[in-house]
């Protein structure tokens, strides 16, 4: 029977950017059962990862002991079998495993130099480990070789949002879709991956509101749109350049707004002219008229906004795609006002924070850059110290680092570059040639196996802090149990590795982090914990103590150097591996409901991966057929780089020509197929596109 709580514990959810915030009912250091609160962003909503996806933390698997690499134990380039665990691996204690982990760093550091080692941070973690973690390595490594996963996320959007209207975070919050009149959803398959945001998004059409579904698959969401473009994959610029085409061609841009708040075009008018719709048709597949279609509706309406997902991000040039959307929402006017604006919807709970507090190689936090030197002078003085006047290597850099004998000793925390990097072949191989690897985590993650010395961490539910969801809303995250075994707290043992490191450290917990992050952050100076602990959720920027916080920006102007948003014209490329005749498939990777990102967390919950225990390939039905494998049977995707073997699925929405894989499934990692060719601007890589063949077997 249902057993009675003898705590209940107001959080948050370690999932998605949503942020749904979370009561969690515990008794005897055990989470029992969750309900949804009534937060902004679920009204007591919660999808099956928040509802059920809680009992990984429970899972007897969880790391309770250091552990160091027995000595000559060569690595292996292939992933650790964990029942090998013990031949590879002996316990230690914390202490002997701290020092082990800061020594083996701080040789490298001292005889080969401050850019031989990397450290990756976590957005599963909270803002303070975030920050605390950056801020070990610009001084504890001494250079800026720190990054995380939105570099395989959003990091080409944040690139374009910057550079065209000086800030790299959500225009409006996604509830605002109830006022809008039309809703662009492109490159994003909400109802899986963000699914209680996606409740908002049917509410609102079934409120009469037209969701247009831009998109190379017609996935869920697709019952409730007025219009469904199901584009060829990778010809994001085209379609977009063509619906722009069209608005200036009918007149039907806001010349008022243009004039008033943008710059660039009249260039960007001049670009456009190649991009007819009857020219762009045949690229996308996708007729003229349903293009024109699309462009009025968007143009005329009271209020339009547009989210989007990782399908216009994981591009060569998702850049290029994020400017393009940037471009017509100014030209349009489409921004600033409710029921309007830009909303790239962020994947991990914390990617928008871990961000925010300066978790990646070329910026501090608030996304001051670390070249420029009055911010540099700004933290060398507040963090009373030097620090390396150059950007460092992004997440897929490093690894290449690695391999050119430039980088050799890693801090990996909380993130998995074993199942998320492309081309994993070549990833595993430079993880495994790492001279010293130290991985902080709560599992033996496949990235754990190719370490040095592995660091049992805390989970989400067993420490406080603040979670940024997609929304720019800062959220509190509460302890609800307490770390199995002699797992620890992130943030003491960040802080120990830095005090070994030479950092004369002292925080007292997160609050102490946090005051010192507003002391550096405009953004969030004036959001108190207390306000934090009273209210759970404040929206920034919020400057001043007492401010409501700004869910809805860019109401008059941007925050760019001229104050007016930029065009940025973009040409239509294509991705960097076209099909051939020897392999003629487009393979394109994404998440399911049930299974979270590397599936670190989700495949160790009972629950969820019970309802998706096996590597599943998608496929239109007619493709499957011509394969000649049935539904249910087995099937192997193989590129240039790799190959793997699933079940395959026949499903109606996958456009044909096309396969679909969620890259949990770490005994048929989609990642071993494909291609770590990178955006230029954001060092992204083309998840979204390589080519493949496929047979049965
Ligand atoms: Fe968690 Fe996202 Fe589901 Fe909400 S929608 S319960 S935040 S995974």
């Amino acid at each position: 029977g249902l057993q009675e709580a003898d705590k209940t514990v107001d959080s948050t959810c370690p999932y998605c950017g949503v942020g749904c915030l979370i009561k969690y009912h515990v008794k005897d250091n055990k989470i029992l059962y969750t309900e949804g609160r009534d937060g902004y962003t679920n009204h007591f909503r919660l999808c099956v990862k928040g509802r059920y996806g809680f009992n990984y933390i429970h899972n007897p698997l969880r790391l309770t002991k250091p552990l160091i690499r027995r000595e000559g134990v060569p690595k292996s380039t292939e992933l650790l079998d964990p029942n090998d665990l013990d031949k590879e691996f002996r316990e230690a204690t914390w202490e002997e495993a701290l020092d082990f982990a800061a020594n083996g760093l701080k040789k490298i550091r001292d005889e080969k130099g401050k850019k031989a080692l990397a450290g990756l941070g976590s957005a599963k973690g909270s803002n303070e480990e975030a920050y605390l973690f950056q801020k070990l390595v610009r001084i504890g490594f001494g250079s800026n070789n720190v990054d995380h996963c939105t570099r395989l996320c959003h990091a080409s959007s944040v690139v374009a949002l910057l550079e065209c209207l000086g800030s790299g975070a959500v225009s409006n919050p996604v509830s605002d879709v109830a006022q809008a009149e039309v809703i662009i959803i492109i490159g994003s398959n909400p109802t899986v991956n963000h699914p209680v945001g996606a409740t908002f998004m049917k509410n609102a059409a079934k409120r009469g509101t037209k969701i247009i579904l831009m998109d190379p698959n017609r996935t869920a969401i697709a019952k409730y749109a007025s219009h469904v473009l199901q584009f060829r994959p990778d010809t994001d610029v085209a379609l977009l350049n063509g619906i722009m085409h069209t608005i200036l061609a009918e007149n039907l841009q806001n010349d008022a707004y243009i004039k008033q708040y943008t710059e660039g075009f009249d260039q960007m008018r001049t670009h456009l002219r190649n991009y007819s719709p009857e020219k762009v048709a045949p690229i996308c597949g996708i007729d003229a008229e349903t293009i024109k279609e699309v462009a009025r509706l968007y143009a005329t309406s009271k209020g339009s906004m547009i989210l989007w997902g990782m399908g216009v991000s994981q591009h060569i040039h998702g850049t290029d795609n994020a400017r393009c959307l940037i471009a017509l929402a100014l030209m349009t006017g489409q921004i600033g006002r409710p029921g309007t604006g830009l909303h790239p919807l962020r994947g991990q709970n914390n990617v928008q924070g871990a961000s925010d507090v300066g978790l990646i190689p070329m910026v501090y936090p608030d996304y001051e850059s670390v070249e420029d030197p009055k911010f540099r002078a700004k933290y060398e003085k507040l963090w009373n110290t030097e620090l390396d006047p150059k950007r460092g290597l992004t997440t897929v850099e490093m690894i290449h680092a690695i391999l050119d004998g430039e980088v050799f000793g890693m801090y990996i925390e909380g993130e998995n570059p074993a199942m998320s990097d492309p081309n994993q072949n070549h990833a595993r191989k430079a993880l495994a040639s790492l001279e010293h690897l130290v991985v902080q985590d709560i599992f033996l993650t496949e990235t754990a196996g190719f370490a040095d010395v592995i660091l049992p961490a805390s989970a989400f539910y067993e420490k406080t802090g603040t979670f940024s969801n997609t929304d720019r809303r800062v959220q509190m995250g509460r302890q609800a149990v307490n770390p199995p075994g002699e797992a620890k707290q992130d943030l003491w043992i960040i802080q120990e590795i830095a005090k070994r490191l030479g950092c004369d450290w002292n925080y007292q917990g997160p609050e102490d982090v946090f005051n010192e992050m507003r002391q550096a952050m405009t953004s969030i100076a004036g959001m108190t914990w207390e306000r934090l602990e009273n209210e759970d959720s404040l929206t920034y920027p919020l400057e001043n103590v007492g401010d409501p916080g700004q869910p809805i920006i860019f109401t008059d102007g941007f925050p760019t150097a001229t104050g007016r948003g930029r065009f940025v014209p973009a040409d239509f490329i294509h991705a960097d591996e076209l099909p051939d005749n020897e392999y003629p498939l487009i393979f394109i990777t994404g998440r399911q409901l049930e299974h979270w990102h590397t599936g670190s967390m989700t495949r160790h919950s009972p629950t969820l991966d019970a309802i998706e225990p096996d590597p599943v390939v998608s496929l239109h039905p007619l493709d499957l057929e011509k394969l000649g494998v049935e539904p249910g049977g087995f099937i192997t995707v193989e590129s240039r780089r790799g190959k793997l073997s699933a079940y395959a699925r026949a499903e109606l929405g996958i456009q044909k020509g096309t396969l679909f894989m969620a890259f949990c499934y770490n005994e048929a990692s989609s990642n071993l197929v494909t291609n770590d060719a990178l955006d230029p601007a954001a060092k992204i890589p083309e998840f979204k596109f390589c080519a493949v063949k496929a047979y049965a077997g």
